[in-house]
């Protein structure tokens, strides 16, 4: 907190929880995530629960930053690691499992995949992005045990608190599976970060801000937040070309991404305000590049409002 912020968990003078103030504070160091992919596949790709995926997904199942995704997994860890410490050179790195639904098999390949990460002494984390139907109790209860020994995040897909929205996204689970995914996390040591997506078709400003205000109501740790991308071969890029649905200007998106952190609860952790999609795959909105005039945005209405995370979430 600085004189003029009356935010608390901020060294940078931040009005929200930056995830870069939660490691410092931790680990008095710099944390990168190293992206990978463990060749893992989706129940919404393979047929399990549909084909096609979700209508935003790109076929990379939200792995697109990956850049080695043909090595082994060692090597992709080792040479990301490499690339974060280039930039930071004293980072210390967690194992970022990206791409697809990382728990989506069986307990036997879960721990050939990741007993070898937390064996390893250049790894401080581990965060698993996965959809709430890939939980199984044995599988929570693995991580549960891996958790004590490292720490361990579970990363989950909301979107929307709607489910209008997530039958129209085909996300092929209802928001009830996520609420009960996370009341199952909430006694285990493991920590969990929840995406949210603002601008999706069909949705108003008012439905953006009444997702964060009921998973506001669910035990987590953690909020990503971006705005909708239109990426090249997807479902969804297909619709926005046969019929344009309006997508949120720069200005509107940092209004309702300061009233979504005003009624965010005042101790979670924000990873983050902006997507991290490949600028050379994106259609649509061209203004979520510059993702550092995204956020000096939000930091200055914040200011200009004097409001601050969690001003108005009532816990
Ligand atoms: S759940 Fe994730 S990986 Fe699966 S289709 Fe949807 S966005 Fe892609």
């Amino acid at each position: 907190m600085t004189m003029n912020n009356p935010y608390t968990h901020s060294h940078d003078n931040k009005r929200y929880f930056t995830i870069n103030h939660y490691f410092k504070t931790k680990y008095h160091q710099k944390v990168a995530k190293v992206p990978l992919n463990a060749g893992f596949t989706c129940p919404n790709r393979d047929g399990t629960k549909g084909f096609g995926g979700c209508t935003f997904c790109s076929g990379k199942g939200s792995g697109d930053s990956i850049l080695s995704f043909f090595d082994s997994l060692a090597t992709q860890y080792e040479l990301g690691l490499e690339r974060m410490q280039r930039k930071w050179p004293d980072c210390l790195g967690f194992a970022y499992f990206q791409s697809y639904s990382n728990t989506y098999a069986d307990l036997k390949t879960i721990k050939k995949i990741y007993d070898p990460f937390y064996a390893r002494n250049d790894v401080l984390g581990v965060c698993i992005a996965t959809r709430p139907d890939c939980l199984t109790p044995e599988i929570i209860d693995y991580f549960s045990v891996k958790a004590k020994e490292k720490e361990t995040w579970i990363e989950l897909g909301l979107q929307s608190a709607h489910d209008k929205t997530m039958e129209r996204l085909n996300r092929l689970h209802t928001t009830q599976e996520l609420w009960d995914a996370l009341e199952q996390l909430k006694d285990t040591p493991i920590l969990t970060c929840v995406h949210i997506i603002n601008g999706l078709p069909g949705e108003t400003k008012e439905d953006m801000i009444d997702t964060v205000r009921q998973l506001g109501k669910h035990p987590f740790d953690a909020i990503k937040i971006h705005m909708l991308h239109i990426i090249e071969g997807t479902v969804l890029a297909k619709q926005y070309q046969e019929h344009l649905f309006p997508l949120l200007s720069l200005e509107d998106y940092v209004d309702v991404a300061v009233r979504q952190l005003e009624v965010l609860p005042y101790d979670c952790i924000v990873e983050r305000l902006t997507g991290d999609g490949m600028a050379k795959d994106l259609i649509a909105p061209l203004w979520t590049i510059k993702k550092t005039i995204v956020t000096n945005e939000i930091d200055k209405k914040m200011v200009a409002l004097n409001t601050w995370q969690g001003k108005k979430s009532g816990n």
